[in-house]
């Protein structure tokens, strides 16, 4: 579902976790392989391919995934991350293991992840029957 994929999206913005998201923009839209982004991150090939996986996961239908991401990357662009690099999380003051930063998130701080997935589901409601207005199907 949308809203699955906004959410980790989300997360991953509010983790300090833009890395990954850029990534995955980068293969969706701008079309990089796997170990164009492996080099360019620094991240095994394995890492570049499991972020790929859950996005077909979460989708279903992996066909909107470029559309997708071309619609949402901008906002989430603008989300200001909770954590510092220390991995210490500015909502709650608490200092945790950079890898379970997600798993706070999520759980802590749901009301924040929300109103983020939100007010892009909004969007991308917006921008669908927008579409729909232009035109009919193809
Ligand atoms: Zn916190």
């Amino acid at each position: 579902m949308i809203s699955d994929i906004v959410r980790y999206l989300v997360i991953k913005a509010l983790s300090n976790k833009f890395n990954d998201i850029r990534l995955l923009k980068e293969y969706f839209v701008d079309g990089l392989s796997p170990s164009d982004l492996s080099a360019r991150y620094c991240i095994s090939k394995d890492s570049v391919r499991g972020f790929i996986l859950r996005m077909y996961e979460y989708a279903g239908d992996k066909r909107y995934l470029p559309k997708l991401f071309e619609i949402i990357y901008p906002y989430l662009e603008k989300i200001k991350p909770v954590v510092h690099v220390v991995c210490m999380c500015k909502l709650c003051g608490e200092i945790m293991d950079c890898n379970v930063i997600g798993h706070h998130i999520r759980h802590y701080h749901r009301d924040v992840v929300e109103e983020y997935v939100d007010s892009i589901l909004k969007i991308i409601k917006k921008k669908i029957n927008e579409a729909k207005g232009m035109g009919g199907s193809q």
